[in-house]
């Protein structure tokens, strides 16, 4: 403002004689010099372009405190640029230097130069704000920035396509007007939201000094399913759908309840295979996998082995848990007429405290080792 009232005083100065109140030529020193004489608003200018240089000069060096590496020397260049009228106009005042010249303009050059080679050379003030937007745009995460009102304030290209109703919102809008985040409570102590069934997981920074909030989705749809799928895999047996050996144990184990152990083992399996083939075994075992899931399925069973199975009766007494593998037995018609496929079990109980769970395996494996004995097709305890 006061440079244009400046501009345009000068101009129309002759009218008014607010900037200059008089204007001559002295030819005492021999030759032609201007003489002005200052008007009102010539302080005030002087004045005002005084208090913001200073201020200039305050800001920066207090960047130059905070800086280092290249970015101090860009601070240096400005911070040069503008001291320069600064102190050609002190050294006016005091009267150093030719008596006649008024060095101000010569100054102006300086800092134009100055600030130029900080603004090319280092790419200062235009480099900043570009670089923070590529980097704020080629984030592979969704950022959304929020003020204390709710508002948007900023967010970049990849929150568009999480969330596609963004694309019609503009800065300044409610962030609630995100269709895909209604009924989202983001500050929730669960970061992880199913939004149009995808899985975000949300990151919420609060930046107290700015009042803002910055929100950072990642998208672990991929990631949570790999998890997932590796989780059946480490615990899963994929031919039968039963826990493995591993997870039966761990499971018991975290159960810590009294019970009966059961292992099963079909009988001359090697004959299945040698006589239908390998393929064929495969679904005898699958099969297998499925009659327990059926005939047990409040309990935790597994494959065992091989061609071996176990299962886990929480709380069941030795004499009901004969009943149920016995009854299972009868009903068994797996295999052919003439290739009767038919299992052994061995029994053994499990008192909390009293032995490990490998422990009690190894009594029934004792137990399923005397049925083969005793003639196969049969139960012990
Ligand atoms: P027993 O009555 O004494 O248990 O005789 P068996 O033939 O069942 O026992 P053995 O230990 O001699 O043989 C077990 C067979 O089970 C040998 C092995 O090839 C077969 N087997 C183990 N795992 C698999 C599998 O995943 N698929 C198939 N098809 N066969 C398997
Ligand atoms: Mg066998
Ligand atoms: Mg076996």
């Amino acid at each position: 403002m006061v440079n244009v009232i400046t501009l345009i005083l000068v101009y129309t100065n002759n009218y008014h004689f607010l900037y200059y109140s008089s204007i001559g030529v002295d030819d005492s020193p021999g030759f032609p010099i201007l003489v002005l004489e200052k008007g009102i608003w010539y302080y005030i200018q002087v004045l005002v372009l005084c208090i913001s240089i200073l201020y200039s000069i305050t800001v920066l060096i207090i960047k130059l405190k905070r800086s280092s590496g290249s970015y101090r020397d860009k601070v240096l260049f400005l911070l040069i640029g503008v001291s320069a009228p600064v102190i050609t106009m002190m050294l006016y005042m005091l009267g150093v230097g030719p008596v006649y010249l008024d060095l101000t303009p010569f100054s102006y050059f300086i800092m134009s130069i100055s600030i130029t080679i900080g603004l090319f050379r280092y790419d200062m003030l235009v480099l900043n704000p570009i670089t923070y937007e590529m980097i704020f745009q080629s984030i592979n995460e969704a950022v959304l920035v929020i003020d204390s009102n709710g508002m948007l304030l900023g967010f970049n290209n990849v929150s568009k396509e999480f969330f596609p109703s963004l694309s019609k919102l503009k800065i300044g809008q409610s962030y609630e007007l995100i269709e895909e985040l209604k009924n989202h409570n983001l500050d929730s102590l669960n970061p992880v939201h199913e939004i149009c069934g995808r899985k975000y997981s949300f990151k919420a920074i609060a930046m107290k000094t700015h009042r803002v909030c910055i929100y950072v989705a990642n998208d672990i749809t991929e990631s949570e399913n790999a998890k997932k799928q590796l989780e059946i895999l480490a615990t899963i047996d994929s031919l039968t759908g039963l826990y493995n050996r591993r997870y039966f144990m761990e499971q018991v184990e975290q159960a810590r309840l009294d019970g009966v152990f059961i292992i099963m083992d079909l009988d001359h399996f090697k004959v299945i295979n040698d006589t239908f083939g390998h393929f064929e075994g495969d679904r005898v075992l699958s099969d297998f996998g499925i009659l327990i899931q059926h005939t047990f399925p409040d309990h935790i069973s597994c494959r065992y082995g091989g061609e071996e199975f176990a299962i886990f009766l929480a709380e069941t007494s030795l004499g009901e848990a004969y009943k149920r593998v016995e009854s299972l037995r009868q009903k068994n018609n797996m295999g052919t007429q003439s290739c009767k496929v038919t299992f052994s079990a061995g029994i053994s109980e499990y008192v909390l405290g009293t032995e490990t769970v490998s422990e009690a395996l190894i009594q029934a494996d004792k137990k399923l080792y005397e049925a083969k004995e005793r003639g196969r097709d049969r139960i012990c305890f």
